[in-house]
Parts: structure tokens; sequence; C-alpha cells
């Protein structure tokens, strides 16, 4: 590389603060050892770490003032295994320098056996003579061992070693970790910039981007899930319908819809994280239900489903709003509390 800065090829919108961060890193040849990309789910953490991977094991020569360059020995393997997955395979069983480690489904926590294995391949010589990256998915689930043994590491950085932690609650990172990383936070985008990037970058309808965009709140990656995958956002409309349509309910039919929302075969571990989606479409909904009390309309998330809300907003006070919602918080708390993800979600259907 010479003294000519690169521009940068980032795949996701949004966050502009932090890509141009990342790209001042790279120009100004000043990478950290360790970064810790932190916010809500579904707004591009994973997305970004990746790319940023990417653009640090590029081998273009200078030739390229855009990295990633598409066409080098690394970033073909990285194009290699995008070709041959739909999000499943791990890029790290293809390119020697890159590894990912995650929370298992049916797990509750990151093992020190994943970290020990983790540090252990990045400890290796690199395949191209340039950087190793790491990334911890899910950080805010490592175990407390597992936190400790990656600590070790984080303590004594090697040059041309970089590890990013993706969390969705900092609160969780031991503070250790911490202060020995650079913390880059991530913000939702506003509906309208989503709304820009789903009608211009990614080329879809109108119709469907001001759909996607309402419904995504800004999260652009969602906004891709639901795309790329309509079964999935079919199972989100499941979700909002069947809390929607408790209001004309018996308590047989409420705790069917829920029942319908879980597929048998659930592990405990994703029986929660299930629970815990489903639980906040449903503030969503009730969200939506004081807007419209206040007459905020275009700010409705789940306008797909307008003409029901309002016709059941007529029907609900604000007062019960705001005891659904305690409800809801109250559910949140007993899964933590490691109820049983069903039953919390049945009490609320009985808060109606
Ligand atoms: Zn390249």
């Amino acid at each position: 590389m010479n003294n000519t800065d690169f521009t940068f090829d980032w795949p996701l919108v949004g966050n502009q603060h932090i890509t141009e961060y990342l790209g001042k890193c790279v120009n100004n040849k000043h990478v950290s050892g360790a970064y810790i990309f932190s916010g809500p789910d579904n707004l591009g953490k994973t997305t970004l770490a990746k790319s940023f991977a990417k653009i640090l094991l590029c081998k273009t020569e200078g030739a390229d003032k855009k990295l990633p360059c598409g066409r080098c020995s690394s970033c073909r393997q990285f194009k290699d295994s995008s070709q041959n997955n739909s999000g499943q395979t791990e890029i790290s069983e293809i390119h020697g320098d890159f590894h990912i480690i995650k929370k298992a489904k049916d797990k509750k926590n990151i093992s020190i056996e994943q970290v020990r294995e983790f540090i252990y391949s990045l400890s290796l010589s690199s395949f191209m003579g340039g950087y190793k990256i790491g990334i911890i998915k899910h950080a805010d689930s490592l175990s407390l061992s597992a936190a400790n043994a990656l600590l070790k590491t984080l303590e004594e950085p090697k040059s041309k070693v970089v590890i990013i932690l993706i969390a969705s609650d900092m609160d969780n990172l031991p503070a250790t970790i911490v202060s020995r990383s650079q913390i880059l936070r991530f913000n939702p985008l506003g509906i309208e910039a989503l709304y820009d990037y789903l009608v211009k970058a990614r080329k879809i309808g109108r119709e469907q981007a001001k759909e996607l965009s309402r419904v995504c709140l800004g999260r652009p990656a969602l906004a891709i899930k639901f795309l790329e995958n309509s079964e999935t956002y079919d199972f989100y409309k499941q979700q909002i319908e069947t809390f929607i349509d408790f209001k004309e309910q018996n308590i047989n039919e409420r705790f069917s819809g829920i029942n319908n929302l879980f597929a048998p075969k659930l592990s405990n571990q994703e029986s929660v994280k299930l629970a815990r989606r489903i639980l906040q479409a449903w503030q969503g909904v009730l969200r939506d239900y004081l807007l419209l009390e206040y007459s905020f309309n275009n700010l409705i998330q789940n306008y797909i489903k307008f003409d029901k809300l309002k016709i059941f907003k007529a029907r609900i006070s604000v007062f019960d709003i705001l005891r659904m919602a305690k409800a809801i918080r109250r559910a949140e708390k007993n899964i933590v509390a490691n109820v049983n993800p069903k039953l919390a979600l049945e009490e609320v259907a009985l808060a109606f």
C-alpha cells in the first residue's frame, strides 16, 4: 500500500460515523487490536465487521483505490464462501486468516473451549502474510471463564491480529474487556433513509420499500432479512397478528395462537430467543396503538395492519395499553429468571 488514501465499499447503509472511522483507521494504519460493535440487533453489525475484515485482508497492491478490490486471492476466498451459502456456512471455513465464533443455538453461553480454539487459530501465523481477524458474535453471552481467557489475549495484543466483539447488550461484557477495546455504537437509521436505500441501492419497488422501511424501523439488516426470506417476514406478521387478535379472543384461542408461534422441536434456548423477539414485536404493536391515540399515523410501524389496528384501537384505552406494556415487561423479566418462555407469553395474553 502506498500513501494515497483508499476509499471503501461498505455493504450497508447507515452508521456513517462508524464506516468513516474505520476507513480512517485503515488509511492512517492505526488499526486497533480489539473493537466492540455494540447496539440493537439487525443494524448490520456483523455484516460491517465481515466487511472490515475483507478490507483488512484485501491483497490489492495499490492499483485499486477502492477496498475490498473483489479480485485478489483474499477477496476471491470471501466470494467463494458467499456463493455456496445462504448465510449458514461461515467464511472461516474457507478463509484461513478469518475466524468467527458465536453462541450455539441450544447453548446459553459461548464456552471457554470455543474461545480457546479461537485464540489458538488467531495465534498461528497468517496464511497470506497479513492480518488475522477474529469475530465473536453474541459476545455478551461469553461465559465468565471464556471472557477471562479472552481477556488474557486482549492484555497482550499481537500486531496484525484484530478481534471484533459484537454485542447487543454491552452491560453484559466485563468492564476489563470493554476498557481494552475501541467501542463503536450502532444506531438505527431514519425510516426515510432506509426507504431511500431500499429503492436506490436495492432497487425494490416503492410500495414494498415503504412497507419494509416502516416495519423495520430503520434497521437495514432486518429489511434485508425480510426481503431475502419471505417466510421470516410472514412469521413476523403472524406474531403481530396473534397479538392484535387477543383483544377479540377467549383465553383458549389466545393460548392456541401462542402455541402456533412455537415450533414443536425448539430447544429451550431457541424458545427463549423466540419469545424475546415476539415480545419485541408485541411492544411495537402497543407503540402503534399509542401513536394512533395521538394521531401520529405516519409513524406507525405495522401499517400493513393499519385498518385492523384502527378498529381495535377504538376498543382499547390508554390505560389498557399501559397495563399490557407492564405485562410485557414482566414477561421479559420472567424469561431472564428462567420461567418457561411460552408460559411467560401466556401471562401477557391473560392481561387483556
Ligand atoms: Zn482484494
